[in-house]
């Protein structure tokens, strides 16, 4: 049986989707089965609400943001039924993540094919919810096209079958001639109402002539009545024959007219192998949509469109600058043109004679083309799919908006629509951003706006209104697939007419009377500019607390720094903390489960909670920052009485439960912080908001424990031996974990005999070197040089060994654990410290070189937003020299200093899991390549995102299960099996820079890895 969740945590996460809209919904529900969605009809009838079903909730138009209960149905809903290869369809729950319905079908040579920009975490549902579509629409075109069947609820707590069923198998049900009779039953009446209208002459034609262009591929907008009668008014059969399947309607309809649980969909053959996508530079943007119309004469499989803002975008985000590789010079637009074939070479025929239509015309319409093949391809399409995550990022109020971004018209107008569609904007002001599926006369479209402003709100509403005019004028559709919501619906009636928009009406009432399902979508919309996710003027609640607006990080810094046009900035450091929060649109690439990959968000991926991704961290954050005890999440309720008692006796909005909560679950792992496409860094904020915290309400024995760690640990490396005694002996450890709140299961660290530093100094001093490549300034982090001094040492014996002259400089420790805890008092005095101490010594020449990659990564990443603004240039020189291990011996093999003559050639298989920092600021394919130089070495990437350690994570008594069930979601299966697979003569090693990681590995596993370096130190000659 479901639980409604009416806590304020529950409802501020879930009121919002990917859109501009917020409306703290009544409560959540997670059901299990179809009977839990009865029971939810029934209570939603009680409590005089209605229900608002959602899948990954990355709708644009406000589809599953409502007053209501939200039904989230990806947590329960979520299996894959039954494949059919020989019939090719599959039957699935529509929790189903597209990806993972496609990675199952794969080994069948088949897919599920509308590919929207989303697969990594939208599910069937909410495909079939907004009728979405993808890059190869022009191919594929929508989920409409491909819903076979269908199992879903209506409003009085039926169960109904959605499939094509003839007229006369609708008879045999209901009774010759049902829909000239009159009927109490609710599916009846359905059927009724759409065959009666298809038999009417003057609404058919009344249809025809207010839909859009037959001819346009993508429609989305309002309710598909035009396809769904489309045969029962087709005159060349006999009316028993005529068919109807309601899945078309369904297609689209946004959860407004029944719940579905259960989706069957055609499939098709996996794509050719061989692809080849053309990237055609255009210098302005009108080429780009004639270009367009010559690409596609040569039977393209998808052509796709981003502009120069875009291109701009990607570079700042780490993810995406690594996909830019194929830009040249600065276009105005770049054309993706995918071509498909058997073999390279007609491909590669084909290619030539599109380049040279699109180069040698008069016009010149493309001025230089880039050809991608083979794996590169991926990179292209996950820089044109982070597109719109990427126009969030725009750091300012001002934001590329979700509010005529989904317009199309068939392609050959486009020119026309476009020149009217600029000289718009150019009345009212705006800019615009433009990208995606081009081919079918999709573009999105983001004009610039900050609605924050009164006079942005106003262009909010005009813009849409006015393109709702255009769009008419070209007989295109006003959604070509991310639907209607709140956001469109108001513009339906201008779009359609008053007849067919009343058509829609009583479509809606005859689905459900009883107002069970997703109210206010598509019809009786409230006005498109109304509970927006921003108020005009807005005031944050957080300003009273904060004095004088002071933060501990420099936020304003970045914002300062930003060049994109239209770009706002932010008016004070308060302002710009505020806008990173606001950064997260909601586009939820934060709920990739673990079979997609990467590193965020490890919280979501073990739990499937969406009170778990960094999505609800943001939107508690900002609902609380901003609102404050003020949100309705705290005052609305009336089942929720008590939190009006509890709040009054709180004195700060930060020590609120649910601020706590969202961050308590975050392991500070930077997953968000080069995945997330809108740059959202959630282990910045957590520790900024934590500071703010332990401000007002003192900070906890543990995080002041944890922070102060490496202090603790050199007073107590002068009695190292009873040190270690108390860190390992039972009754002593197991009373200073209780003391910490650490679990009993893991081990205090002990204590190496001789640190680092001494250990370095030492060696330093014997070795004589016959060469000098340079010197290098060796990083004592804290755990290397306490813990394990051996690998420090041994750092340093491989890089005298290779001829270079190291050096331990005077440093302060890294400041990591103060960081994470959110001690950035402390951390701030290490930063400042450390710039101090090295800005001068540390050069290009002389780099600082860290082993521990959280730690010297903090030069790089927060050093110079923690140190005062006058040093900040200082600092973010110091970071660009000081270099993780890999990547100073990557530099050096680039220079010719290091060799693969210089090492052995035994064999050997690595197994290689990157620590989370590292692959979110530098990557792993550093490290790969330094394992180059191992002529013997076979390496393989693991596939894992964070190990699920996480610094003092997984130490903590009450993480430590969620810490352990990360790292046995990819990372200990698969230590397990590399070691299991090996061919016992081969050394099999497991390789991990993190010192956590290692730790994780070994309680885990029970195998111990090792650092890269102790690799290469053992097999240097
Ligand atoms: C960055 C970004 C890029 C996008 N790119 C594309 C794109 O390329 N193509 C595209 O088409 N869309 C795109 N979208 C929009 C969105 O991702 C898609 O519409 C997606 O299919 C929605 O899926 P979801 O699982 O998130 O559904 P949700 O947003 O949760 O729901 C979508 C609709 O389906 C309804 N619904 C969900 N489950 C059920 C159910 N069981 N019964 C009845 N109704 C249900 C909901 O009520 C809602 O109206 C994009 C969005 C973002 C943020
Ligand atoms: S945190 Fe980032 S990835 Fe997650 S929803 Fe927000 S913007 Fe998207
Ligand atoms: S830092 Fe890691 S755990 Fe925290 S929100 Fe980002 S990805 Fe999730």
């Amino acid at each position: 049986m479901y639980t409604l969740h009416t806590d304020p945590l529950h409802r501020i996460a879930y009121a919002t989707d990917a859109s501009a809209y917020r409306e703290v919904p009544l409560g959540v529900a997670y059901p299990e089965n179809e009977q839990d969605i009865i029971y939810l009809i029934q209570e939603s009838r009680q409590r005089n609400t209605h229900l608002i079903p959602r899948a990954g909730g990355t709708s644009i138009a406000g589809q599953v943001v409502g007053s209501g209960i939200v039904v989230d149905i990806s947590k329960h809903f979520n299996k894959i039924l039954e494949i059919n290869k020989e019939e090719r369809w599959a039957r699935a729950q529509p929790g189903v993540v597209l990806d993972e319905l496609n990675l199952a079908l794969k080994p069948y040579g088949l897919f599920f094919s509308p590919e929207t920009s989303t697969s990594n975490r939208c599910c069937i549902g909410g495909m079939f919810g907004n009728n979405s579509c993808g890059l190869h629409s022009l191919v594929y075109g929508s989920t409409r096209d491909h819903v076979l069947e269908c199992r879903g609820i209506l409003c009085d707590g039926s169960i109904e079958v959605f499939k094509t069923y003839t007229i006369k198998e609708l008879e045999d049900r209901f009774g010759h001639r049902f829909w000239e009779a009159e009927s109490n039953s609710i599916i009846q009446l359905i059927y009724t109402q759409l065959i009666r209208w298809a038999l009417d002459e003057e609404t058919v034609r009344l249809i025809e002539d207010n839909y859009p262009d037959k001819n346009l591929r993508r429609r989305s907008c309002g309710y598909a009545i035009d396809e769904t009668i489309e045969d029962l008014h087709n005159a060349s059969k006999p009316l028993e024959e005529r068919t109807i399947n309601l899945c078309k309607v369904l297609a689209g309809s946004e959860g407004t007219l029944a719940f579905i649980t259960e989706i069957k969909v055609d499939l098709n053959p996996l794509p050719p192998k061989e692809k080849m996508v053309i990237c055609a530079h255009c210098d302005t943007l009108q080429k780009s949509f004639l270009g367009n119309l010559v690409a596609l004469k040569f039977h393209p499989s998808a052509v796709e469109l981003m502009d120069r803002n875009i291109l701009e975008l990607s570079k700042q985000n780490v993810e995406q600058q690594k996909n830019r590789f194929f830009v040249q010079g600065n276009p105005a637009a770049i054309l993706i043109i995918e071509l498909q074939g058997e073999t390279r070479e007609a491909i590669d025929a084909v290619a030539e004679q599109l380049e040279k239509a699109l180069i040698e015309n008069d016009e010149h319409l493309v001025y230089a083309c880039s050809r991608v093949y083979g794996s590169d391809i991926v990179k292209v399409w996950s820089l044109r799919k982070a597109g719109l995550g990427l126009l969030t990022s725009m750091k300012g109020d001002a934001k590329p908006i979700g509010v005529i971004e989904d317009t199309a018209v068939i392609p050959e107008k486009l020119p026309a629509y476009m020149a009217d569609f600029a000289k718009m904007l150019d009345n009212l002001g705006l800019n615009c951003v433009y990208h995606a599926h081009i081919s079918t006369g999709e573009l999105h479209l983001r004009p610039i706006i900050n609605i924050k402003e009164a006079e942005g709100k106003r262009k909010f509403r005009e813009v849409a209104r006015q393109t709702a005019l255009l769009v008419k004028k070209y007989k295109g559709s006003l959604s070509g697939e991310h639907g209607d919501g709140r956001l469109r619906g108001e513009f339906i009636q201008l779009m359609y007419g008053n007849e067919v928009y009343a058509l829609m009406k009583d479509l809606k009432r005859c689905w459900d009377p009883l107002h069970v399902f997703n109210m206010h979508k598509i019809v009786d919309t409230l006005p498109m500019d109304s509970m927006l996710r921003f108020d005009v003027n807005q005031r944050y609640a957080i300003e009273k607390e904060l004095s004088e607006g002071k933060t501990y990080y420099n936020w304003k810094a970045a914002f300062d720094e930003c060049k994109i046009e239209g770009a706002t900035g932010a008016k004070n450091q308060l302002h710009a903390l505020m806008c990173s929060i606001e950064q997260c649109y909601g586009a939820g690439d934060c709920r990739k489960s673990n079979l997609i990959g990467g590193t965020l968000c490890p919280a979501f991926k073990v739990s499937g909670d969406e009170t778990h991704a960094t999505r609800a961290r943001t939107n508690v954050l900002r609902e609380i920052l901003t609102r404050g005890w003020g949100s309705e999440a705290f005052t609305v309720a009336k089942c929720e009485t008590q939190f009006a008692t509890k709040i009054a006796t709180k004195k700060s909005i930060l020590q609120s439960e649910e601020l706590a909560d969202v961050l308590d679950s975050c392991l500070a792992c930077k997953g968000c912080r080069s995945e997330c496409p809108s740059n959202v860094d959630m282990t910045r904020l957590r520790s900024e908001i934590l500071q703010h915290k332990y401000d007002v309400s003192g900070m906890p024995l543990r995080s002041f424990a944890v922070s102060w760690m490496a202090t603790v640990e050199r007073f107590g490396h002068i009695v190292w031996p009873i040190y270690n005694g108390f860190a390992s002996w039972n009754p002593t450890s197991n009373l200073i974990k209780k003391i910490i709140k650490f679990s009993t299961e893991r081990d205090i660290p002990t204590l190496s005999r001789v640190t680092m530093r001494k250990a370095v100094k030492r060696e330093c001093r014997k070795h004589h070197s016959m060469t000098n490549k340079g010197k290098v300034y060796l990083f004592a982090d804290e755990f290397t040089n306490f813990q394990e001094a051996e690998l420090g040492l041994n750092f340093a014996k491989l890089l005298l060994h290779l001829g270079y002259k190291v050096e331990i400089p005077k440093h302060a420790e890294s400041g990591r654990a103060a960081i994470s805890k959110g001690n950035l008092k402390l951390a701030k005095k290490f930063a400042l410290k450390n710039v101090n101490q090295l800005k001068d010594k540390v050069s290009e020449l002389t780099p600082l070189v860290g082993i521990e990659p959280s730690c010297i990564l903090s030069f790089r990443d927060e050093y110079p937003d923690l140190v005062p603004a006058e040093i900040r240039s200082q600092a973010q020189h110091l970071g660009c020299n000081a270099l993780l291990f890999d990547e100073f011996i990557v530099r050096e093999i680039a220079a010719g200093r290091i060799k693969p003559d210089d090492f052995k050639t035994d064999a050997v298989e690595i197994w290689l899991h990157g620590h989370c920092h590292q692959k979110a600021l530098v990557g792993t394919e550093k490290t790969v390549e330094a394992f180059k130089l191992l002529a013997g070495a076979k390496v393989h990437v693991i596939p894992s995102g964070c190990c699920g350690m996480a610094g003092s994570f997984g130490y903590e008594k009450e993480h430590y299960q969620t810490s352990l069930a990360i790292g046995e979601m990819v990372l200990f299966p698969s230590i397990r099996k590399a070691i299991a697979t090996t061919d016992g003569i081969t050394p099999c090693l497991v390789a991990a820079p993190g010192t956590s990681c290692r730790q994780q590995i070994l309680d885990g596993t029970g195998i111990h890895a090792v650092h890269p370096i102790e690799i290469l130190y053992r097999w240097v000659k």
